[in-house]
C-alpha cells in the first residue's frame, strides 16, 4: 500500500516536473487578467505539491514548488531565467548601508556602551569587529532571536555608525535617493504586478478562518476526503501533558509524540493525524476531552482540509520568497513596501501590512514568524517605508496591544514586539509624539488595562485573580514601549514638541496619581494580621516606572518653560490628591521653647499611611531641577513656589518615613513580613532614587521653606515624641513611671530614628540641585560609601549602585579616582579596595546603609584607623554647600528646638542612672554637634567682608539652659561626659568635638574683634588629654595581659587535646614529613650508585614501618603476617591518555586486556586520599555506611555524593571519593627472593631457558587437556618430559600472607576488573591480574605525564597521597598473583613472552606496533613470579626482572626505529658520528635488512639516535618509577631535582647502558633472529608499505581543546551550530566538550539518547565514548564549565573566561567582554589530567547539597 501511494507520488513529480516557467510566465505577459490566471495556476498546482501524505517532506515540497510555481514567477519579474535576471538586478543595485542582518537565537550581539544611543542597539559579530567599538566599553549579549543589526543607522550610535564593510556603502550624497531610478521601467510595472497578486495571496491565505474552504478563487472542481488534525502551541500545558495525550489521542509511540509536541513547541503548529474528517474529527475530541479541566482551556486543535493546508503553506513560502527576492535589489525592497502599505479597496486599515499586523494573535507562531521576518528585511530596511510603517503601528497601537493581552503567546513571537525597531529610533519617536500622540496613546492604553481601583480611584491590586495577575504580567510591556520612546533625549524642542510632551505629562500624572496613597495600611494591634496582604503587584509598577519617571523629570530639565509647566501641573494633581487633607479635625497647637505651631492631629501608629507617593515625589524631583536651573538663581519669583504649602508637601513623605522608623522599633510586628518587604524595597536600590531618596527631599524642600523650629515640632509630633521633649523632665517621670520595657525600648528607636533623619535631611546634599555638587561627586560619595564596608567586586558594586535607563551605573568614570584594583588570583575575584586618603569623606549615617551595613563600616573603619594609629572618632566629613533653594536649611542646626533636644539627650546621658536612654542615641546628638561645628567652621572659612556669620552654633552650646530647668550648657555637659567612665567608646568623638569648637573659637576671634565668652573648656581638655593618654595605656598593658592569659590557657588546651590524640597527630606528624620529599621515608643509602633492578640491585636495609588506623587509632606494624592494613582508593576509566577516542570497550564480557595498544585508548586508574585503616575496621565502616545508605533511601528519596551500590563511600578522614581499598605491603620481591648460588645466565641463556620451560608448561597443559592443575599423579608423568634443568612445574608455592590481607587483595582485584572491565565482579575471571598490573602502569604512565608536561623532576617531592598510592598500587600488583590461580598467572606469562620471542602456541598475538611496551613490562615483571617460583635452577628474580626489562626495551627501540618519522633528512650533521649514533645506524641497516628494504632511506646516524632517546624517555621514567615502588629502592639524588633529562642517571638506576643500542651488540647471538621475527609480522609489512597506521613516539601528551582567547567567538560558534537530530534547528544548550571539541545538543529532548536503559542527555551519552563516563563541559550559554561523571554526578565549576574585572560571568548576565585566563584553564585541566575529576564532584555536591538532587543524566 505505501509503496503504490510512493509511486503515485513519484508519478505525479513527474509530471509537474515537466513544467516549464518560460511558458508559464509568457502566458501570464499576455495575460489580461493576471491575477486569476496566477490563481489559477496556483489552484491548480498548490495541492498537488504540498499535503501529499500525512507527514510533511519539506525539501521535495519546496523542491517542486520553486519549480512549478516560484520559477514561473521569477521569470515574470524579470523577462528571463532569474538565473541570469537576478545576478543582473543584484548587479545594478546600489546596495544599502544598513547590515539589518536578523538575529538567531543564541546569536552574539555587541552594544558600545561609549556610543550606543541606547542598549537596545546592537552590532552583529561581523559589523562590531570590523568597528571602532571593538576597543570601546562594549558589552555583550547573546540574542533572544529576533531584532536586528543597527550597523548603519546614524541614530543608532553617537560615533561610528558604520563598519568597515557597510561604510563602503555610504552614498556620496547625503541625500537619499530613490532606489527605484536602477530599476527598468518594465521591471517595475511586473514586479509590482506579481508582488501585489502574490503578496495579497499569501496574507488571503493565512487569515483565512474557514477549516474545509478555500477563498473561492482558489476551490478546486473535485475535492478529496483528506483532512488533517493540527494541534495548535499554547503556553499553558506542559510539554509532558501534550505528550501524553498524544499518545492517548493518535496512538503514537513516546518517541513521536515528543516529536510532535516539540515541532508544535517550535512552529505554533503540527498536523498529528491524516485521514477522512471523521477520522480526524475523532482525534480531535479526545485531545480536546483530555486537557480540558476547570481551570484551563482546552488544547487547540482544528480539523483542516488538506487543501487548505497546503496553500497556507505555500503562503508562508510565498512570503520568504519575497523576503529573499528583495535582497537582490533595494529599488523591488521598495515596490514592495509600496505594495504592502498600499490602502485596499476597504479603506482604513485595510493595507496588507494593516490586515497582518490585525490579525497577529490568530496567527500561529510559525506564520508570525515568517512574516515578521519578512517585515524587519523590507519596511524596516527601506528608511522611507520605516516611516509610514511606524505610522500604521502608531494607528494601530491601541488594537495591537488589546490584541496582545488576548493572546497567549510570548511577547516574542508578537506583532508588538517590533515597537522597539521605532520607538527608539530617535526622529521617529519625536514623530510619533508630535503626530501620533504617541506619548499619551501608550499611557491610556495602559491605563485602560488597569482597571481596578478602589473608591478613590487608585489602582487596588489587592484582590487580583489569577487571570489580572496575568494581564498585568502583560501590561508591564507597555511600560517598556514608554521607556523606549523616551530613551534618546530631544536636543531641541518644537512648540508641538512642548505641547505633545505636556499632553503625555498630563496622562502620566494621571497614572501617578492612581498610585499616590495605594495599598494603604493601617497598624495592627492585638491580634496578627490574617492573611498576608499582596503588595508585590503595586511594587513591581513602582519598579517598572522608576526609570520611566526619572526621565520624564530628565526631558523636563531639557527645557526651562517644560520644566516649569510640569512643576505646576504636579503641584495641581498633588493638591488634587490632598484634597481634604485637613477636613474634619481640629488643628492642634504645639509649643517648644516659646516656638509654637499649629499642625493637623495625626497618628501614624492609629491612621491609614501609604508607602506609595509617586506625585509627591515627582514634585521633589522637579523642585531639585528648579534649584539647578537659572531661573532659580535669577528670578526666583518667576518659581511657582508660592503656591507651596510646606506643612502639605512634607506631611506624606514624613509620614512615610515614620512608619519605617516605627517598623524598625518592632511597633509593626503583628502587620507581618509583607510590610517588612515593603520597607526593604523602599530602601532597596531599585527602588530608592525614586522613593526614599526624593522622600528625603521633599522633607529638605519642606524644611527649607519653613521655621526649622515648626518643621522639628511637627516632626516630633508624627514621630509620637512630642510629649517626651516638650515637658520638662518627662523623660524622669516616664522611665520610672512606665516600667514596661517594651515601650522604653521603642520610645528609645524612634528617638534614634528621628536624630537620624536630622543628620540625613543636613548631610545629604549630594542630589545636583540640592548641594552644589555634579553627578559624579554623588556616583563618588556611593562608591566611598560601598568600598567603606569593605573591598568589593566590580560586579558587587555595580549591584550596590542604582543604574539608569541604560543599565550604567556611571562607576567606571570615577572608580580610579577613589580605589585601587587588585587583580584576583587562581581564585576568587578581582577587588576594588577604597584609597585611603578618601576615608575621610567616610559618613556613619549616609542614608543608603542598610544597619547592618552601616555597623560594619563603623568597625572597618574604626580598626583602619586604630591601625593607623589615630583617633578611633569618626566625625562627620566636610560637606558641600547647598543650592540657594536649600541654604537655609543648615539653620536646623541651631535652631532652639533642635538645641532643646540635644540638650535633653545630653542631660539623659550626664545623669546616665535616672533616665532610659541609649548610646546610640548620644552618639547621633554628637555627630550632629559635629556636623553643626564643620557648618561654622566652613561659614567662618568662606565669609567674605560684608557677609555676617549667622551661623552661631558655638555661642549658643556654651550658653546655659534658660530658666525653668537652667540646665549647665551643652558645652559643659560634654566636658562632663568625656571623663564619664560608661561612655568609654564615645571619649575620641567628643575630644574631637572640644578641638574643633577650639579650632572655631579661634577662627572667630581673629575674624571678628568681639571675643566669644570664654569658657573653661581649654583647660580642661587640656589637662583631661593627658589623664586619657596615661588611661589608655594602663588599658593597653591589662589588655596586652589578658590577652598574653588567654593564649597560655589556649595552648594548655591544645596539649591536653594532643595528649589525648596522640595517634592521630603523629599520624598527621609522618604524612606531613613524608609529603616534604620522598627520600625522607627511605633509607640512607652510601653514596654509591643506586641500582633499581636485577642481581645488582642495590640492598636496602630492611626497615619496619608502623601505621595508625584513622578509624580506631590504633598503631600498627605492617607485616606480612599480621592484620591487613589498607588505604582508601578509587579506581576509575580513564581515557586522559587516549590517542583514539573513537575506541571504547563494546563487549566487555569478550574483550582481552592482556596487551595493551599503543593508543592507550582505555585505561584504568588508580587513585587514593592516602588515609590508612585496619582492614576489619574499613569494612565495619563501609557495613554502617551501606546500612544508613538503605534506611534513608527507604525513609526520604534523598540521593547522596556517592553511590554505595556500586561499592562507594567516602573516606571517613577527608570525604574523598573512595570506592574501595588498597592493602598495605612491604617490597613483595624479598618475600620471594631465593639465594642465587649459581651464575646468573645472560640474556640469550636466559630466554633459552624460559622458553623451555614454557614448553614444559605447555606440553604439559596439553597433555592433561586442560589448564595446568595440582595433582600427585602429574609429578609421576612429568618424567616423560625434558624438564629444564630445576624446573619444577609440580611445585605449589606457600603463600605468605595473612587471611586478612590474602581477603584484601582479592577485594582490591575484583574491584579493578569490576571498575576497569565494567562487569559483575568475579574474583576467578583470569582477566583478574591482569586489570590489576594494568592498573598499576597506566597510573604510573599518567603520573609520568604529569610530571613531564610541569617540568618537573621525576623524583621530586610528590604529594604524600599519591607517593603512598603508588607504592601500595605497585606492591599489591606484584602480590596479587598469590592469590590467583598460578596456572592462569603462567599462561599470561607465557602468552606475553610470546609477543617478544614467538612460539608455536601462540600464532595470533599482536605486532610489537601494536603493544605498549610499559604495559607489558609490567605485566611480564608481575607474572614473572608465578614461573620463577618453580625454577630452582639458581637463577634469582631480580635476573628475571633485569633480562624481561632488556627485552623489551630492545624491542621497543625497533619499535621507535619503526615508527621515527624521517622527514627532517636534508639537515646538516651536528657533529661527527659517535658511538652511539655509528651504533644506531648500524641496527637501522640490519632492520632495513630485515623487512626486506621496506625502510627506503638511511636517515643520519645523529637523527635516528636523537628520535630514540626522545622516544624512549618516558618509557625509561616509568620503568625507573616502576621498580623504584616494586623494589623500594631510593632513588638517585640527581633525580630528586629538575634539570636536564638525567637520561644518564636513568640508565645507570635501571641498570642500563647508556649506549642503548649496545644492548643488541652484546646480545648478538639472537638480536638478528628476534628482529627478524618482530619483522616478519604481517601488520608490520603493512605499514612499512603505508597500509596502515601506527602510533609514533614520543606520544604527545593530551590536553584540553584550545579555547579561543575571546568569548564571543565561542558564543559565536555554538550559535552557529544547530542541533544533530532535528533538522537544522538551533540547540538550546549548545555544549563544547572541552577533551575532544565535540559541540552537543545539551538538556533537550530531541538529542537524548537511550543508554544502558535509560535515557540521558547528549553530554551524559557523550562521557560515555569520549571519557569513559567522565566528561568536562563549557555550556556556551551559560560560560559555565560542567563536570559529569557517571550518569548521576555531576557539578558545574568556575569558567576560565574573566572579565577585565577579574571576575567570571555564570550565566552571561552582566555582559562584559570575557577573555581567556589561561591560568584557570590550566587549572581545569591538570584536575582532569589528575583524575581528579571525580573527586571534585563530590567535594562540591558534599558541599552543596542542592548539586545532589540535580538530574545530571538529562543534561
Ligand atoms: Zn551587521
Ligand atoms: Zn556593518
Ligand atoms: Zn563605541
Ligand atoms: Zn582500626
Ligand atoms: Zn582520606
Ligand atoms: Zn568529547
Ligand atoms: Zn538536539
Amino acid at each position: 500500500m505505501a509503496s503504490e501511494l510512493e509511486l503515485e507520488m513519484q508519478a505525479i513529480d513527474r509530471s509537474l516536473l515537466e513544467c516549464s516557467a518560460e511558458e508559464i510566465a509568457g502566458k501570464w505577459l499576455q495575460a489580461t487578467d493576471l491575477t486569476r490566471e496566477v490563481y489559477q495556476h496556483l489552484a491548480h498546482y498548490v495541492p498537488k505539491i504540498y499535503c501529499r501524505s500525512p507527514n510533511p517532506c519539506p525539501q521535495k515540497e519546496d523542491m517542486v514548488a520553486q519549480h512549478v510555481l516560484l520559477a514561473p514567477m521569477e521569470w515574470y519579474l524579470c523577462g528571463e531565467d532569474s538565473e541570469f535576471g537576478f545576478p543582473k538586478l543584484q548587479q545594478a543595485n546600489k546596495p544599502s548601508h544598513l547590515c539589518g542582518r536578523v538575529f538567531k537565537v543564541g546569536e552574539p550581539t555587541y552594544s558600545c556602551r561609549d556610543c550606543a544611543v541606547d542598549p537596545t542597539c546592537v552590532l552583529c559579530m561581523d559589523c562590531f569587529l570590523g568597528s571602532i567599538h571593538r576597543d570601546h566599553r562594549y558589552r555583550m549579549t547573546t540574542s533572544g532571536g529576533g531584532g536586528f543589526c543597527d550597523c548603519g543607522d546614524t541614530e543608532a550610535w553617537k560615533e561610528g555608525p558604520y563598519c568597515q564593510k557597510h561604510e563602503l556603502n555610504t552614498p556620496e550624497i547625503e541625500e537619499e535617493e530613490d532606489p527605484l531610478v536602477h530599476l527598468s521601467e518594465d521591471v517595475i510595472a511586473r514586479s509590482y504586478n506579481i508582488f501585489t497578486i502574490m503578496f495579497q495571496y499569501a496574507v488571503e491565505i493565512l487569515t483565512w478562518e474557514k477549516e474545509s474552504e478555500l477563498p473561492a478563487d482558489l476551490e478546486m472542481v473535485e475535492k478529496s476526503d483528506t483532512y488533517y488534525c493540527m494541534l495548535f502551541n499554547d503556553e499553558v500545558h506542559t510539554y509532558e501533558q501534550v505528550i501524553y495525550t498524544l499518545q492517548k489521542a493518535v496512538n503514537c509511540t513516546q518517541k513521536e509524540a515528543i516529536g510532535f509536541a516539540t515541532t508544535v513547541d517550535r512552529d505554533g503548529r503540527r498536523s498529528v493525524r491524516c485521514g477522512d474528517f471523521q477520522y480526524c474529527e475523532q482525534a480531535k475530541s479526545i485531545i480536546v476531552r483530555n486537557t480540558s479541566s476547570r481551570q484551563t482551556k482546552p488544547l487547540k486543535v482544528q480539523v483542516m482540509h488538506s487543501s487548505l493546508v497546503a496553500h497556507q503553506s505555500f503562503g508562508l513560502k510565498v512570503l520568504s520568497w519575497l523576503g529573499s527576492v528583495i535582497g537582490y535589489s533595494d529599488g523591488l525592497r521598495r515596490i514592495l513596501c509600496q505594495v504592502g502599505l498600499q490602502e485596499g479597496p476597504d479603506g482604513e486599515n485595510s493595507s496588507l501590512v494593516d490586515r497582518l499586523m490585525l490579525s497577529d494573535s490568530k496567527l500561529w507562531k510559525g506564520a508570525r514568524s515568517v512574516y515578521h521576518q519578512l517585515f524587519m528585511s523590507s519596511l524596516l530596511m527601506d528608511l522611507k517605508y520605516k516611516k509610514l510603517f511606524a505610522v500604521r503601528f502608531a494607528k494601530n497601537y491601541q488594537q495591537l496591544q488589546r490584541d496582545f493581552m488576548e493572546d497567549d503567546h510570548e511577547r516574542a513571537v508578537s506583532v508588538t514586539a517590533l515597537s522597539v525597531q521605532f520607538f527608539t529610533a530617535p526622529t521617529l519617536a519625536r514623530m510619533l509624539i508630535t503626530e501620533e500622540n504617541l506619548m499619551t496613546i501608550i499611557i491610556k492604553t495602559f491605563m485602560d488595562h488597569l482597571r481596578h481601583r478602589d473608591t478613590q480611584g487608585r489602582f487596588q491590586f489587592e484582590r487580583y485573580t489569577a487571570l489580572q495577575a496575568f494581564k498585568f504580567r502583560r501590561v508591564q510591556s507597555l511600560i517598556l514601549d514608554l521607556k523606549y520612546v523616551l530613551i534618546s533625549k530631544p536636543t531641541e524642542w518644537s512648540d508641538d514638541l512642548r505641547e505633545k510632551f505636556l499632553e503625555g505629562f498630563d496622562a502620566f500624572l494621571e497614572l501617578l496619581k492612581c498610585m499616590q496613597g495605594m495599598d494603604p495600611i493601617t497598624r495592627q494591634v492585638g491580634q496578627h494580621i490574617e492573611m498576608e496582604p499582596e503588595w508585590e503587584a503595586a511594587f513591581t509598577l513602582q519598579m517598572k516606572l522608576t526609570h520611566v519617571i526619572s526621565m520624564m523629570q530628565d526631558w523636563c530639565a531639557l527645557d526651562e518653560k517644560v520644566l516649569i509647566e510640569a512643576y505646576k501641573k504636579c503641584l495641581t494633581v498633588l493638591m488634587q490628591c490632598h484634597g481634604g487633607f485637613t477636613d474634619g479635625e481640629q488643628p492642634i497647637t504645639l509649643s517648644i521653647c516659646g516656638h509654637s505651631v499649629e499642625t493637623i492631629r495625626y497618628c501614624v501608629s492609629q491612621e491609614k499611611v501609604s508607602i506609595h507617593l509617586p506625585v509627591s515625589r515627582l514634585l521633589a524631583g522637579l523642585h531639585v531641577l528648579l534649584s539647578k536651573s537659572e531661573v532659580a538663581y535669577k528670578f526666583p519669583e518667576l518659581l511657582p513656589l508660592s503656591e507651596l504649602s510646606p506643612p502639605m508637601l512634607i506631611e506624606h513623605p514624613l509620614r512615610c518615613l515614620v512608619l519605617c522608623a516605627q517598623v524598625h522599633a518592632g511597633m509593626w510586628r503583628r502587620n507581618g513580613f509583607s510590610l517588612v518587604n515593603q520597607i526593604y524595597y523602599y530602601h532597596n536600590v531599585k527602588c530608592r532614587r525614586e522613593m526614599f531618596d526624593k522622600d528625603i527631599v521633599m522633607l529638605q524642600t519642606g524644611v527649607s521653606m519653613m521655621d526649622p523650629n515648626h518643621f522639628l515640632m511637627i516632626m516630633l509630633s508624627r514621630f509620637e515624641l512630642y510629649q517626651i521633649f516638650s515637658t520638662p523632665d518627662y523623660g524622669k517621670r516616664f522611665s520610672s513611671e512606665i516600667t514596661h520595657k517594651d515601650v522604653v525600648q521603642q520610645n528609645n528607636t524612634l528617638i534614634e530614628e528621628m536624630l537620624y533623619l536630622i543628620i540625613m535631611l543636613v548631610g545629604e546634599r549630594f542630589s545636583p540641585g540640592v548641594g552644589q555638587v555634579n553627578a559624579t561627586d554623588d556616583i563618588k560619595r556611593e562608591i566611598i560609601h560601598q568600598l567603606s564596608i569593605k573591598p568589593m567586586a566590580h560586579s558587587e558594586l555595580v549591584k550596590s549602585l542604582p543604574e539608569d535607563e541604560n543599565k550604567e551605573t556611571g562607576m567606571e568614570s570615577v572608580i580610579e579616582a577613589v580605589a585601587h584594583f587588585k587583580k584576583p588570583g587562581l581564585t576568587g575575584r578581582g577587588m576594588y579596595e577604597l584609597k585611603p586618603e578618601c576615608a575621610k569623606e567616610f559618613n556613619l549615617y549616609f542614608y543608603h546603609f542598610s544597619r547592618a551595613e552601616q555597623s560594619k563600616a563603623e568597625e572597618a573603619q574604626r580598626k583602619l584607623k586604630r591601625q593607623n594609629r589615630e583617633d578611633t572618632a569618626l566625625p562627620p566629613p566636610v560637606l558641600p554647600p547647598f543650592c540657594p533653594l536649600f541654604a537655609s536649611l543648615v539653620n536646623i542646626l541651631q535652631s532652639d528646638v533642635m538645641l532643646c533636644i540635644m540638650r535633653t539627650i545630653l542631660q539623659w546621658a550626664v545623669e546616665h542612672n535616672g533616665y532610659a536612654w541609649s548610646e546610640s542615641m548620644l552618639q547621633r546628638v554628637l555627630h550632629l554637634i559635629g556636623m553643626a561645628l564643620q557648618e561654622e567652621k566652613q561659614h567662618l572659612e568662606n565669609v567674605t567682608e560684608e557677609h555676617v556669620v549667622t551661623f552661631t552654633f558655638t555661642q549658643k552650646i556654651s550658653k546655659p539652659g534658660e530658666a525653668p530647668n537652667n540646665s549647665p550648657s551643652i558645652l559643659a555637659m560634654l566636658e562632663t561626659l568625656q571623663n564619664a567612665p560608661y561612655l568609654e567608646v564615645h571619649k575620641d568623638m567628643i575630644r574631637w568635638i572640644l578641638k574643633t569648637f577650639n579650632a572655631i573659637k579661634k577662627l572667630r576671634e581673629s575674624s571678628s574683634p568681639s571675643p566669644v565668652a570664654e569658657t573653661e573648656g581649654t583647660i580642661m581638655e587640656e589637662s583631661s588629654r593627658d589623664k586619657d593618654k596615661a588611661e589608655r595605656k594602663r588599658k593597653a598593658e591589662i589588655a596586652r595581659l589578658r590577652r598574653e592569659k588567654i593564649m597560655a590557657q589556649m595552648s594548655e588546651m591544645q596539649r591536653h587535646f594532643i595528649d589525648e590524640n596522640k595517634e592521630l597527630f603523629q599520624q598527621t606528624l609522618e604524612l606531613d614529613a613524608s609529603a616534604s620529599a620522598v627520600l625522607d621515608n627511605s633509607p640512607v643509602v652510601s653514596d654509591k650508585t643506586l641500582t633499581a633492578l636485577g642481581p645488582a640491585q642495590t640492598q636496602v636495609p630492611e626497615q619496619r614501618q608502623f601505621v595508625t588506623c584513622i578509624l580506631c587509632q590504633e598503631e600498627q606494624e605492617v607485616k606480612v603476617e599480621s592484620k591487613a592494613m589498607v588505604l582508601a582508593a578509587f579506581v576509575q576509566r580513564s581515557t586522559v591518555l587516549s590517542k583514539d577516542r573513537s575506541k571504547f570497550i563494546q563487549d566487555p564480557e569478550k574483550y582481552d586486556p592482556l596487551f595493551m595498544h599503543p593508543d592507550l585508548s582505555c585505561g584504568t586508574h588508580t587513585g587514593s586520599c592516602g588515609h590508612i585503616m585496619h582492614a576489619h575496621c574499613w569494612q565495619r565502616y563501609f557495613d554502617s555506611v551501606q546500612a544508613k545508605e538503605q534506611r534513608r533511601q527507604q525513609r526520604l528519596r534523598l540521593h547522596t555524593s556517592y553511590d554505595v551500590e556500586n561499592g562507594e563511600f567516602l573516606c571517613p578522614l577527608c570525604e574523598c571519593l573512595s570506592n574501595t581499598v588498597i592493602p598495605l605491603l612491604l617490597p613483595p620481591r624479598k618475600i620471594f627472593n631465593r639465594l642465587n648460588f649459581s651464575d646468573q645466565p645472560n640474556l640469550t641463556q636466559w630466554i633459552r631457558t624460559i622458553s623451555q620451560q614454557i614448553k614444559a608448561l605447555q606440553a604439559l597443559g596439553k597433555e592433561e587437556g586442560t589448564p595446568h592443575t595440582t595433582s600427585s599423579k602429574n609429578s609421576e608423568n612429568m618424567d616423560e618430559f625434558q624438564l629444564p634443568e630445576g624446573f619444577r612445574p609440580d611445585f605449589r608455592p606457600k603463600n605468605p600472607y595473612s587471611e586478612s590481607i590474602k581477603e584484601m587483595l582479592k577485594t582490591f582485584g575484583t574491584a579493578t576488573y569490576k571498575v576497569g572491565l565494567k562487569l559483575h565482579p568475579n574474583e576467578e575471571d583470569p582477566r583478574v591480574p591482569v586489570m590489576c598490573w594494568g592498573s598499576c602502569a597506566y597510573t604510573i604512565q599518567s603520573l609520568e605525564r604529569i610530571l613531564s608536561d610541569e617540568d618537573k623532576p621525576l623524583f621530586g617531592p610528590l604529594p604524600c597521597r599519591l607517593d603512598d598510592c603508588l607504592r601500595s598500587l605497585t606492591r599489591f600488583a606484584a602480590a596479587h598473583w598469590t592469590v590467583a590461580s598460578l596456572s592462569v598467572v603462567q599462561g599470561h606469562f607465557c602468552k606475553l613472552f610470546a609477543s617478544l620471542v614467538p612460539d608455536d602456541n601462540h600464532g595470533d598475538l599482536p605486532c610489537i606496533l601494536d603493544i605498549d611496551m610499559f604495559h607489558l613490562l609490567v605485566g611480564l615483571v608481575l607474572a614473572f613470579p608465578a614461573l620463577q617460583c618453580q625454577d630452582f635452577s639458581g637463577t634469582s628474580l631480580g635476573t628475571g626482572d633485569l633480562h624481561i626489562f632488556r627485552l623489551v626495551t630492545m624491542a621497543h627501540i625497533i619499535q621507535l626505529l619503526l615508527t621515527s618519522c624521517t622527514e627532517e633528512n636534508g639537515m646538516d650533521e651536528e657533529s661527527p658520528a659517535g658511538e652511539e649514533e655509528s651504533a644506531v645506524l648500524a641496527l637501522y641497516k640490519t632492520l632495513q635488512q630485515c623487512t626486506g628494504s621496506a625502510l627506503k632511506e638511511v636517515p643520519p646516524g645523529w637523527h635516528l639516535w636523537r628520535n630514540v632517546r626522545a622516544g624512549i624517555l618516558p618509557f625509561l621514567k616509568c620503568s625507573a618509577l616502576f621498580f623504584h615502588y616494586l623494589n623500594g629502592v631510593p632513588s638517585p639524588p640527581e633525580m630528586q631535582v629538575s634539570g636536564a633529562s638525567h637520561f644518564e642517571h636513568l640508565c645507570n638506576y635501571l641498570s642500563l647502558p647508556s649506549n642503548l643500542v649496545s644492548l643488541f651488540q652484546e646480545n648478538n647471538e639472537i638480536t638478528k633472529s628476534l628482529i627478524e621475527s618482530w619483522c616478519h609480522n604481517i601488520e608490520v609489512k603493512r605499514y612499512l608499505e603505508g597500509e596502515r597506521d601506527a602510533i609514533s613516539y614520543p606520544r604527545e601528551s593530551n590536553k584540553l581543546i584550545d579555547l579561543p582567547e575571546d568569548y564571543s567567538s565561542l558564543i559565536n560558534q555554538a550559535s552557529n551550530f544547530s542541533c544533530p537530530k532535528s533538522g537544522g534547528d538551533k540547540s538550546r544548550a549548545p555544549t563544547l566538550c572541552l577533551v575532544c571539541g565535540t559541540l552537543l545538543c545539551s538538556q533537550s529532548y530531541c538529542c537524548q539518547t537511550e543508554l544502558e536503559g535509560e535515557d540521558v542527555g547528549a553530554c551524559t551519552a557523550h562521557t560515555y565514548s569520549c571519557g569513559s563516563g567522565v566528561g568536562i563541559f563549557l555550556r556556551v550559554r551559560e560560560c559555565q564549565v560542567l563536570f559529569l561523571a557517571g550518569k548521576t554526578k555531576g557539578c558545574f565549576y568556575s569558567p576560565p573566561y574573566l572579565d577585565d574585572y577579574g571576575e567570571t560571568d555564570q550565566g552571561l548576565r552582566r555582559g562584559n567582554p570575557l577573555h581567556l585566563c589561561q591560568e584557570r584553564f590550566k587549572k581545569i585541566q591538570k584536575l582532569w589530567q589528575q583524575h581528579s575529576v571525580t573527586e571534585e564532584i563530590g567535594h562540591a555536591q558534599e558541599a552543596n547539597q542542592t548539586l545532589v538532587g540535580i538530574d545530571w543524566q538529562h543534561l
